[in-house]
Parts: structure tokens; sequence; C-alpha cells
């Protein structure tokens, strides 16, 4: 079949907006780039024939990048995603170690890599099979072959879709509960994303203007890279995510839709530039990679007026898209905005027990077990995870969770993050939503600590924000007075620096946890 695959979406874009904006991207040195839709995808396709006649690449062959987001990394997913190679998009934050393991676990022989990274693939030359490095930008940097000489020496090909079962992307998980896994989608996968993220976030088109600024190595970029091109809008690409830059480049191109991780909302507000009035063309914000503190919910009301909230769950292993929670399901409030909504079309929810895999009644927390064909086909290199969570054509997801009667899924914990203090459970996110609420509250992640009276004694590590001051039992009273005793911190780390971040901006649990667990 042929019809899921995203020459499908793109194709029909071009020919009816050949000439509208499509992509624009500004660099650090001061420069930017523009192209319409039909300049695109002729780059596009003079790509697809390039890695195939230039780096003799077959369509299920590997190809690495360790990038800033640019416009030529846009151009390597779409070429992937007409069938050129699968596309291994790669954490250009990890360090030199991590991104040795995962190449010898990718076994990846071909890299693109900008210059601001060709130190750093220089140092995994030796230790990988790396065999041929392209060098994206114009910049320095040890090479076999230069981006743009490869597209000046090829043609553009023709528009050959490729299958649908293929293999399109092998994508590593962001490494927030262990070690990256390495999750293979299909052709299919990533079309029905876009048609999944087209119906939850609804009418978006040739008027919308898309802030690219979470790492295109990361899924939550997904509605940047195939989404919004596929709808024939506008993408304004960012190398990486700054507040101050993300800030201006809204203001300069009038951003009409964002998507973030709910972090990132944070910080472009506290911003010492922000005001709303530089927001004011932003009129949808999709959030999703973690649930959305209370309180940021609620400034951002404010400092956002005009614009709508969309939150997604999803993971890299289903192509990122599972459930929506809508605008109107924003407006309701109430408990409803601590949800992350219904299942998408074509997606299957379960509650399961993880002891026993019982589905569970309505209303009880258990794993949330799901159903899409969007899943991935398996981990690369890894059977024995991979048959550990692909069990019966429904993936296990490892994250807690109950589903209400009118099917609005509440993600609790994850089933590693949650804390049994004392024969209780008790669900860290619910712990750090009341801890947030305190104005002196910058950051926050609660974990369970080894304890000889509790088993595990619940546990937060605060930063404070900066001029304020707290005490560890004013917190202690203040999560007291919102939650039951049981879940209020025993303990309480009080720090001015910022907690441990993943690439893609979650807290890194398993780095505080280490150091309690450190013999
Ligand atoms: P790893 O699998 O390597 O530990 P990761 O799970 O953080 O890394 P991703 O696939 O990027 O890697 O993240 C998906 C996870 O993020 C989900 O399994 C879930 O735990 C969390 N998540 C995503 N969206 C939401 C949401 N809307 N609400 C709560 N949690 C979410
Ligand atoms: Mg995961």
């Amino acid at each position: 079949m042929k019809e899921l695959v995203f020459p499908r979406l793109l194709v029909p874009t071009v020919e009816r907006v050949p000439d509208n904006l499509a992509v624009i991207a500004e660099y650090d040195d001061g420069t930017s780039y523009e192209a319409t839709f039909a300049q695109h995808l002729d780059r596009v396709l003079r790509l697809k024939r390039a890695l195939a006649e230039g780096l003799g690449l077959g369509p299920q062959d590997r190809f690495a990048v360790i990038a800033d987001n640019s416009h030529r990394y846009l151009e390597l997913w779409h070429a992937a995603l007409f069938g050129a190679g699968v596309i291994n998009p790669l954490n250009a934050r990890l360090a030199v170690p991590e991104l040795d393991y995962i190449l010898n676990d990718s076994q990846v022989e071909t890299i693109f890599v900008d210059s601001t990274y060709a130190p750093v693939v220089e140092k995994l030359r030796d230790t990988t099979a790396l065999r041929t490095v392209v060098l994206m930008d114009d910049g320095d940097g040890a090479h076999d072959l230069r981006y743009e000489d490869l597209l000046a020496a090829h043609a553009p090909a023709d528009h050959a879709e490729p299958d649908e079962d293929a293999i399109a992307v092998l994508m590593y998980t962001g490494g927030t509960s262990g070690k990256p896994k390495g999750v293979q989608l299909t052709h299919r996968a990533e079309a029905l994303t876009v048609y999944r993220m087209d119906f939850a976030y609804r009418y978006f088109g040739v008027d919308d203007v898309f802030l690219m600024n979470t790492p295109m190595f990361h899924v939550a970029g997904c509605l940047g890279l195939m989404g919004m091109p596929a709808a024939g809008s506008r993408v304004v690409i960012l190398p990486r995510f700054d507040p101050g830059t993300a800030l201006a480049a809204i203001e300069k191109h009038k951003v009409t839709r964002l998507g973030v991780v709910s972090m990132m909302l944070a910080m472009v507000m506290a911003h010492p530039d922000f005001t709303p009035e530089k927001v004011a063309s932003v009129r949808a914000i999709a959030y999703g990679g973690s649930p959305m503190p209370d309180d940021l919910m609620r400034r951002l009301g404010e400092a956002f007026p005009h614009s709508e909230l969309f939150q997604i769950y999803g993971m890299t292993e289903m192509a990122a898209v599972l459930t929506a929670l809508t605008p109107a399901d924003h407006r309701a409030g109430g408990g409803r905005t601590r949800s992350a909504g219904r299942a998408l079309p074509g997606v299957r929810l379960r509650i399961c027990d993880p002891v026993s895999g019982q589905v569970t009644p309505t209303g009880e927390v258990g794993e949330i077990v799901v159903q899409s064909g969007a899943a991935m086909t398996g981990y690369w290199n890894l059977p024995e995870e991979t048959a550990q969570v692909l069990r019966d054509g429904w993936y296990y997801t490892g994250d807690m969770g109950r589903l209400d009667d009118e099917g609005y899924l509440y993600v609790t914990d994850r089933l590693k993050d949650m804390i049994v203090t004392g024969g209780e459970n008790v669900y860290s996110i619910e712990v750090e939503n009341a801890l947030s609420t305190h104005p002196a509250v910058a950051q926050v992640a609660v974990i369970g600590v080894p304890s000889s009276t509790w088993g595990e004694a619940v546990h937060a590590v605060v930063m404070v924000r900066p001029g304020e001051e707290v005490t560890e039992q004013e917190l202690i009273d203040h999560v007291r007075a919102k939650i039951a005793a049981y879940k209020a911190p025993k303990s309480v780390e009080l720090r001015t620096d910022p907690l441990p971040m993943s690439a893609a901006a979650k807290i890194l649990k398993r780095e505080l946890r280490a150091a309690y667990s450190a013999p």
C-alpha cells in the first residue's frame, strides 16, 4: 500500500501553493534562509537522488544526523519520508560516550553533521562504524563531502512513493528512564501521525506560521517537521530552543502556532523581555511530553490571552500522538485540565493492572496499554525489550494512568517514578503539582528515596526562585494543606541551580535518584 505515506500529503500542498513561503530559518551568525514550497520540494528531491547516487544509500539504509535545527535538517527528514533512506536523528546534546553507545548500537555508516558538532563526530570516527561524513553547512570541520555540493551535482528524483510498511525513521527514545532505545517507525506510522495531529489541532492551514524550536531529533518536533508543511503552513526554524530568541522570532514572524514542552513556556514567560503584546499573534499552543503544572496553566491564560491550548500524550514508540486534550476541554477547567484528553481516531486505550495484566475497572489506576496503527515495528537490536512491551498487538507504555467514564485519560506517573511509601502509592506528579503552586518554587522533582521505615520516602528536590526564600518545613506544610499527609515530602532539598534535564527539557529523575542509591 502507498496511500499512507508523506509524499501523498506534501505533494498536493506543493501543487496548490507552490509560491507560498514554506521555510524560514534564522541562524546564530545572523544569516537566514527562505524557500517556497516549490523550491523546498526541488531541494528535497535532489537530496533524494544524491542519497541514492552520490552516497549509494538504498531505501532501507540508515543515515544519522547530528545537528542543530536547520532547513537542511528539515530536507533530510523529508527526503527520508520520500523513501530516500531511514533517518536516524541523534540527540545533539548527548556526550561523546553516549553517542558512541548509540552509534555502536545502530551501526550507521553515513552521518550528516553541521560544523557545530563536526568535532564531536571526529571523535566518534574511530570507535564506530561511521565511514562517510557529510558536512551540512559552509563552516569548518572534517568531512568527506559537503551537503550543497551533493545537491548541486544531482537533478531532482521523481516522486516515486515509498512502501507504507517500510521503515522510515530510527529514533532513539528520550532516555529519561534508562539507556535510549532505537525505535523503528514505518512510513505509515509517520503519515498517520500527520492525520492525527491535523485532527487533534484542527484547522491548521496556509495562514499558519509555526515556530520550530524543539529539537528535530525528538518526536516533539513532528508537528513542525511533517504536519505543518503538509498543511501548507510556514515553518520558522530556530537552531535550538532559547527563550529570548523564541520570543523575538514569534514577534518578528507573527507566529501563530507553537509546539512546546511545558517547561519551555515557563522559560519564555519568565524572560525579562516578555510581554503579552509580543506574543499576541499566537493562536494555538500545543504542548506535551509531560503534564502542565496547574500553576503554569493559570499563568499561561494571562500571558497568551489569544491562544488556545492543546495537549498531546504519546511517546516515541507510538510515533508520538495517542490522545489530545482540546481547547474546549481546557476551557471546561476543573479537573479536566489535568487530563491528557481522549484517544485520537484509530487509537484504543486500556488500563491494565501492572502485575496481573487484567483490564482494571473504569476509574482505577493501572498501566496505560494502547493499540495504534502508528506503533513501532520494534526496538532496533532489542528483541527481548520489544517482546516485553509489544504483546498481542498492544503496546505497554510503562506509564500509569486512569480513564474516566467519558474516556478522558489521566496520566498519573511513570511506573518507574511511582513511589511506594508505607504501603501507599504516591504519584510524584501530584506532589509536584502541589509544590509548584508555592511562589518560591521555580522547579521541582519528587522522587522516592530508600527508607528503613517506609520502604521508600517521598523526597522533593526544589530549585528556589531567585530572590525568594523558603524553608524545608514551609514547603512540607504547604503540601500538607493541599493533599493527603502521607503524600507530603518527608524531606526537601533546596537548590539554587536548575535540576538536571534531558535534551527534551524533562527533569532526569534517575540522576536525582542516583545520588541517594550510591553506596
Ligand atoms: P525513555 O523511554 O528513554 O525513558 P522518554 O519516555 O522520556 O524516554 P519519549 O518517548 O520522548 O521518551 O517520551 C514519552 C513519555 O513522555 C511518555 O511515555 C510519558 O511518560 C511522557 N508523556 C508524554 N506526553 C505526556 C503527557 N501529555 N502527559 C504526561 N506524560 C506525558
Ligand atoms: Mg519512554
